[in-house]
């Protein structure tokens, strides 16, 4: 293994075949066989590392697991079927009845509906901050703090929280810091360098990066794994095997999308910095931007994410998204395809206008998945829209 993320991104691979295959081929096989009994036995009790049953292992998700673990500088991961299986797992596997989580309120959707509908179910509750009171998060904690949650860049506001402050913090009370980096991903990112425990991901996004499948992963101290391993392996939330091969093969282009997207979404926020109908710009490398040292203190680049706030309110959002021509109007994100939403009309319209303000949703409010296409045509379409 080298020093260097893109060679392991490519280079890291499972087993080849008697048949010396280059690249690694599809194992679509739901279990494996043994020699004998006591291979049998041997491999079941955990004497032998083999795989058993692909709810379990298989070679395609081993090494789409083995990629992710280096490249975020863990000890050891689990891969799920998508990135809400590998945050609801890596929770349930560690909580218990009683416990408290203290989470960032800017959570991707899913997350809060965990936090709020169905943990308090189980007698979890959790307690948010907003991202600018990061500062006074220690008054949160309770004695039956158990971890400590946060995405940063977070969505659609685009801040950046400071992740070698909260890595102290949780040092300091002894919780389990866990941090959800798919916006960044380990090659703008790694969190664990920065004191966080677990880094969970949604590979549905700029992993994949090319829309197709979906998939999640948990990666971290081999402890903590170990638990969420050994919960996920009886309660079946497995990626496919087809899923990893394809996510495998979208690691080895990881570094040169990441960089691109994000040259064209600097590009982006500059052009929209400078247009007389937006209002304000959120771009993490922009030097307006609130967090800006936080940004390139953790980060590489900027990610792909550019929020931006188009004058006249509601209507106005609803008119630009109306006016585009050539970008995607489409629910997911860090895609090759440039996509635009409008939070306020659409993923966040049942929220009241005071609830969408408290997690940074002003009515005009645009997210956009910066992509892969020449950016002269991507900003041409915003332009043609901002009219
Ligand atoms: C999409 C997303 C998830 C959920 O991932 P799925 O693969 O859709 O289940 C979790 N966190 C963030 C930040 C996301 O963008």
């Amino acid at each position: 293994m080298s020093d260097n993320f893109e060679t392991n991104a490519i280079r890291i691979q499972s087993q080849r075949s008697h048949f010396d295959e280059h690249s690694t081929p599809l194992y679509l096989t739901s279990s494996f066989v043994f020699e004998d009994a006591e291979d049998m036995r041997a491999s079941f009790a955990e004497e032998k590392s083999k795989n058993l049953y692909s709810r379990f292992s298989n070679p395609n998700v081993n090494e789409f697991t083995e990629k992710m673990v280096n490249l975020e500088g863990a000890e050891a991961g689990y891969s799920f079927a998508t990135g809400m299986a590998a945050i609801y797992s890596t929770f349930a596997a560690l909580l218990s009845s009683g416990d408290h989580i203290v989470s960032c309120q800017s959570v991707f959707g899913s997350t809060h509906t965990l936090f709020t509908k169905y943990f308090p179910k189980w007698n979890i509750n959790t307690t948010y901050f907003k991202a600018e009171d990061a500062a006074n998060v220690e008054q949160l904690i309770q004695p039956n703090t158990k971890i400590l949650y946060l995405e940063t860049p977070t969505n659609p506001a685009i801040e950046v929280l400071d992740l070698e402050f909260f890595g102290k913090i949780a040092e300091k009370h002894n919780l389990i810091f866990v941090v959800d980096n798919c916006f960044a991903t380990p090659y703008l990112q790694q969190p664990i360098k920065f004191g966080a425990h677990l880094v969970v991901h949604s590979a549905t996004k700029l992993i994949d990066g090319q829309g197709r499948v979906l998939g999640g992963v948990t990666v971290g101290k081999g402890d903590l794994i170990r638990e969420i391993y050994l919960f996920a392996r009886n309660t079946g939330p497995a990626m496919s095997p087809f899923n990893a091969w394809v996510l495998s093969k979208s690691l080895e282009t990881l570094a040169v999308r990441v960089e691109k997207h994000c040259e064209n979404a600097l590009k982006v926020a500059e052009f929209l910095e400078n247009h007389p109908k937006v209002e304000f710009v959120k771009y993490p490398f922009l030097k307006s931007h609130p967090n800006y040292e936080t940004a390139i203190k953790q980060m590489k680049m900027g990610g792909n994410i550019v929020a931006f706030e188009v004058k006249g309110g509601i209507e106005g959002g609803r008119n630009f998204l109306n006016r585009i021509k050539m970008c995607s109007l489409s629910a997911n994100l860090g895609d090759t395809r440039t996509i635009v939403t409008h939070p306020a009309s659409t993923t966040h319209s049942k929220l009241s206008e005071e609830e969408r303000n408290e997690v940074g949703i002003t009515a005009g409010l645009v997210r956009c998945s910066v992509g892969l296409e020449n950016v002269d045509d991507i900003i041409q379409d915003l332009k043609q829209a901002l009219g």
